[in-house]
């Protein structure tokens, strides 16, 4: 089953790419595991060429121990300060950086480890409050700056989750917003690659904004039941 969809979300890349005359190998597809079991994670894994993506710091540090780094994991969810120490052990990827405090504390967990963090920066592309990340351009080109000074992180790209609607121009206008943020902060001298942005919902509108990330759940290992705790799945 999840090995039928995993195929089906490529087959949708691809098609996707040859429209918008893109090449899929530039495009890293991060399997959202998030409230799924080691088994469910095994035959996605199984398939191939695929990274996965966690949004909670305990969650993703029992996975870790459990399948250790064959796997490359992403941390994408919202991070507290007091957890960075499990992420940065067991994350190659940091999605949600949002703070100089939070990055600072990332620094010093890496640096502890002897270990280049590679992160990226979330930005608050939609207006809707719920949403985390920055959103003021001077905000945004501080955190930069400062990640770029830290010996042990390494600022790769940014991320967004777009706004929760049907409204296909607010998506898009979501994400070609952060496409340009990257072209204004690589005009400012940053070198910043990565734009993590796309999920189950709307992912091929991502791809034809340029994202080089994809995070996708539910179209790869089915509706989420939020009914039980990871504890009790993991
Ligand atoms: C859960 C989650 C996803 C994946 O969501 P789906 O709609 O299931 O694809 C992507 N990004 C973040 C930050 C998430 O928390």
């Amino acid at each position: 089953m999840v090995e039928e969809n995993l195929r089906l979300v490529k087959e949708r890349i691809e098609r996707k790419c040859a429209e918008v005359k893109r090449n899929p190998s530039e495009i890293k597809l991060i399997a959202v595991s998030k409230n799924f079991g080691i088994e469910a994670i095994n035959h996605v894994f199984n398939q191939g060429n695929v990274d996965f993506g966690e949004n909670k710091a305990q969650e993703l540090d029992s996975k870790y121990s459990q399948l250790g780094n064959k796997i490359s994991w992403h941390f994408i969810g919202n991070l507290q300060r007091n957890k960075v120490r499990f992420v940065v052990n067991s994350a190659d990827y940091i999605h949600s950086v949002d703070s100089l405090m939070l990055a600072v504390e990332i620094n010093k967990r890496a640096a502890s480890l002897n270990k280049i963090q590679k992160v990226l920066l979330e930005i608050k592309t939609s207006f809707e409050d719920s949403k985390a990340g920055l959103n003021e351009y001077s905000e945004i080109k501080d955190l930069a700056d400062y990640c770029k000074e830290f010996e042990n992180i390494s600022l790769i790209g940014l991320m967004t989750i777009a706004p929760f609607t049907d409204d296909v121009n607010l998506i898009k206008k979501s994400f070609s917003h952060l496409r340009k943020l990257r072209e204004r902060l690589n005009a400012d001298n940053l070198n910043i690659k990565e734009l993590s942005m796309g999920m189950t919902s709307d992912f091929e509108i991502a791809i034809e904004e340029g994202a080089t990330m994809l995070r996708i759940g539910s179209a790869i290992f089915g509706e989420r039941d939020y009914s039980k705790s990871w504890k009790e799945i993991v």
